[in-house]
């Protein structure tokens, strides 16, 4: 497999990327870390011209807080999210996620933003942010606009970003007291193997403790990382045991459209997501009881 001609453009700021990418698209893609990317040129699933590099940007680098959360530069690498302090001490559940996804030598060079922007069904952090509430800023020459992760995702490789846009951060808002969240994913090995079937859960527990608010997302087993608001809505005023958990796996798993691969049938990824959902649920809540 070879790269198709391509010409690259180094961008050096923020407002020089997004104008070239206004002159060029929709023949056009940014690279980041270039590990879906290069693939999809090499193996003709995309196909454009021209391609511009952001990775010299450093107004996209950067893990930080912000007067309500937490801001993750789009070029952060999985490793550097991995690792940071910050995330550990207070937003612990996006490492149910990083610890399980790939290899060093990819996790140290992808980054969040791309694992965001290619939208691909099995991507790991898009289900997980999604429980936590996280939003995206997307730039162009135009201005600048805030999207919420649940409305981010169209399609398989599809969002609502347009082709002159660069995704330039992640904003995941603070927890509330008695706020948990989980990750669950299932996949053939450890490492290098994406997942089969996933499931994020974020619940937040009254005083009296019975949920408030529960939001289930389920990944690589629908189009789009699918927020099943019926699911969570199952759990809403109930208390967080066993029987309620199970009542929203049921609703969970009748919301999944998996398809069938080599990595497992449509009926076997169902079944996961009961069982991921479940586990995802148990988790969070103690996570939520830890936070009241
Ligand atoms: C061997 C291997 C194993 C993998 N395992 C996993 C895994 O377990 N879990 C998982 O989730 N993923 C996995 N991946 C997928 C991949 O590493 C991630 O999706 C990665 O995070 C993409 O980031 P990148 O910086 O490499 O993006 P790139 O390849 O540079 O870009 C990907 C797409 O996003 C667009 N893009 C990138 N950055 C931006 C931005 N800031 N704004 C707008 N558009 C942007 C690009 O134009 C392109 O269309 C694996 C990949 C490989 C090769």
């Amino acid at each position: 497999m070879y790269l198709p001609d391509i010409e690259l453009h180094e961008a050096a700021t923020l407002e020089k990327a997004v104008v070239v990418l206004a002159s060029y698209a929709p023949d056009v893609r940014l690279l980041a870390g270039g590990t879906d990317v290069l693939v999809d040129l090499k193996t003709g699933r995309v196909g454009v011209a021209h391609l511009v590099s952001i990775s010299r940007i450093d107004a996209l680098r950067g893990i930080s807080e912000t007067d309500d959360g937490l801001r993750i530069g789009a070029l952060t690498t999985i490793s550097q999210l991995d690792r940071s302090p910050l995330v550990r001490k207070r937003f612990s559940p996006l490492l149910d996620a990083t610890g399980k996804m790939a290899a060093p030598q990819i996790r140290n060079v992808a980054t969040v933003g791309g694992n965001i922007a290619s939208a691909v069904p099995s991507a790991d952090l898009p289900p997980i942010l999604t429980a936590m509430n996280a939003s995206v800023t997307l730039w162009s020459a135009t201005g600048r606009r805030s999207v919420p992760l649940e409305t981010f995702f169209v399609g398989p490789r599809q969002t609502v970003r347009r082709d002159d846009e660069v995704l330039t951060e992640i904003l995941v808002p603070e927890a509330p007291p008695g706020f948990g969240a989980a990750y669950a994913r299932f996949s053939l090995r450890d490492g290098n193997a994406i997942a089969v079937a996933a499931v994020a859960a974020g619940l937040l527990l009254n005083s009296n403790n019975t949920v408030q608010d529960a939001r289930i997302v389920l990944g690589a087993v629908a189009p789009i990382p699918r927020l099943v608001i019926s699911a969570g809505a199952r759990l809403i005023g109930q208390p967080p045991n066993e029987d309620a958990f199970r009542a929203a796996a049921d609703i969970a798993l009748k919301a999944a459209d998996p398809i069938s691969d080599l990595r497992g049938s449509a009926d076997f990824r169902r079944e996961l997501v009961g069982v991921l959902t479940r586990r995802a649920l148990t988790t969070a809540h103690q996570r939520a009881k830890e936070a009241q």
